[in-house]
């Protein structure tokens, strides 16, 4: 016997927040499915008039309720006064002739059947914190895993992931940044090869299959609901300052209500560290999984480098460290605070060696300059703070050109610190800070590594 609904629209929808113009489905399965009950619809801005004739709006994707995020205008397709969300306007706009849909209709059912197929072992301090999870977990209570870069974060997160979906639980692993999520993919289908996994950020073709395993930027989670049985947040403030709030909204919109979210990072913010003392647990691991200690920073003067460079001159200082690269043939990696100065940098560099290439964040070709490096294709990249974290490649040499910028705060230098010495083979290399000057994120930066070798726990 059939069901009396579509699977696939019920393996697509479930969960999920959508746009009832643009599902991957024909119109009238859709309508049908509404007018069955399976599918409910609601508007995209719900607006409500008080007493004194203010107008209040809400959007249902997001949840945003702040009144200088909308904007009201006259809609060529309501021919009326409509209001929209800028907040998420980027996953396509929502306005009050928008609706939204959700499934009403029976669950899907998740699979019992998971293998975990990482060959690897877990060292005592990173069991422990796994075990730790486990329990919060089962406690229905936020963890947070404060961890250094290169302890191997993401595997201590495979017991806990696991054990939800030998439950039968819906799993999300969300990250700000879509470059974590790309190199956690292939990470976590190699681990789990029997669970249906599915990737989302922006660009991704959609997918009809209700994957129980879940991989997505947090962007992409306003257009879920209630829909996980617990979230885990790698790179909790991959965004400084701003991401908190947005993030905490997205994610705990995704998670249904009462279950927990589990963060993950090497840098929590002061407001993640406080909440998580006062309402969930924390672990905290201090040494890399290979036992050596994280590299401390190097400090070498630059003076006035942006003028050389806008002159088409790089300077000496520069010229040397990346020949060393060059001739030892190790992989690097050069920090710049601004792509204008960066691409003014690119050419110089590749005097040296034509192959360099620069990434950013709207960079056409980051994806393959990245693979490209890792495949020792290119022998090195210029890149933004878009490659601060969630990147391993063996035996990778840093430097930072202007460590004095505002952009290089403490959270970030110890992000890029983190890139070098991941891999056993090769524990350590060379993290050189170029400064027009020495600041206090440098100091604070530096002497938090310090103090993380030294075996004291991070503040
Ligand atoms: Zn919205
Ligand atoms: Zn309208």
């Amino acid at each position: 016997m059939g069901q009396p609904f579509h699977t696939a629209v019920r393996d697509f929808l479930d969960g999920r927040i959508w746009l009832r113009r643009h599902t991957p489905f024909p119109k009238d399965i859709i309508d049908r499915h509404i007018q069955e009950g399976f599918i409910q619809t609601i508007p995209g801005i719900q607006t409500n008039t008080t007493v004194l004739n203010q107008t209040h709006h809400t959007c249902n994707r997001c949840e945003n309720n702040d009144p200088t995020r909308f904007t009201t205008f006259h809609c060529a397709k309501c021919e009326g006064t409509c209001t929209y969300c800028r907040k998420c306007l980027k996953m396509g706009r929502i306005s009050s002739c928008t609706e939204l849909i959700l499934w009403r209709g029976e669950p899907v059912s998740f699979s019992i059947q998971h293998a975990l197929a990482w060959q690897g072992t877990l060292t005592s301090s990173q069991q422990q914190a796994a075990d730790d999870m486990i329990d919060s977990t089962n406690k229905g209570r936020s963890h947070l895993i404060h961890a250094v870069c290169g302890s191997g974060k993401t595997e201590m997160l495979f017991p806990p992931i696991h054990e939800l979906l030998l439950a039968g639980k819906r799993v999300c692993l969300a990250a700000p940044r879509v470059d974590v999520i790309l190199e956690l993919e292939p990470r976590l289908k190699a681990a789990f090869p029997e669970t249906s996994i599915e990737a989302l950020y922006g660009g991704t073709e959609l997918t009809k299959q209700a994957a129980q395993l879940v991989l997505a930027t947090t962007h992409q989670l306003y257009r879920f609901r209630h829909t996980f049985d617990a979230v885990f947040v790698d790179e909790a403030d991959a965004f400084p300052y701003t991401a908190d709030q947005t993030l905490r909204q997205a994610v705990q919109k995704a998670a249904k209500p009462g279950t927990p979210v589990h963060y993950v990072t090497a840098t929590p913010s002061e407001e993640l560290l406080s909440t998580m003392k006062k309402t969930g647990s924390i672990s905290t691991i201090n040494r890399r999984y290979h036992g050596y200690p994280l590299p401390v920073p190097r400090y070498e003067t630059l003076w006035n480098y942006e003028k050389q460079i806008k002159k088409g001159k790089l300077p000496q200082k520069l010229i040397v460290w990346t020949s060393a690269r060059l001739k030892k043939r190790e992989p690097f990696l050069l920090f710049f605070h601004h792509i204008g100065l960066m691409e003014q940098a690119l050419p110089l560099l590749q005097a040296l060696d034509g192959r360099i290439r620069s990434v950013h964040a709207a960079h056409p070709d980051r994806k393959e300059h990245v693979q490209a490096l890792r495949n020792e294709q290119l022998p090195g990249l210029l890149t933004t703070t878009i490659l601060e974290r969630g990147i391993t490649i063996p035996n990778i040499q840093v430097a930072v050109v202007g460590a004095e910028q505002k952009i290089f705060n403490k959270g970030a230098l110890i992000q890029i610190g983190g890139r070098v010495g991941r891999s056993v083979n090769f524990p350590a290399g060379d993290f050189v800070l170029f400064h027009n000057g020495i600041t206090y994120a440098m100091d604070d930066a530096k002497r938090e590594i310090e103090r993380l070798n030294e075996g004291g726990i991070g503040k």
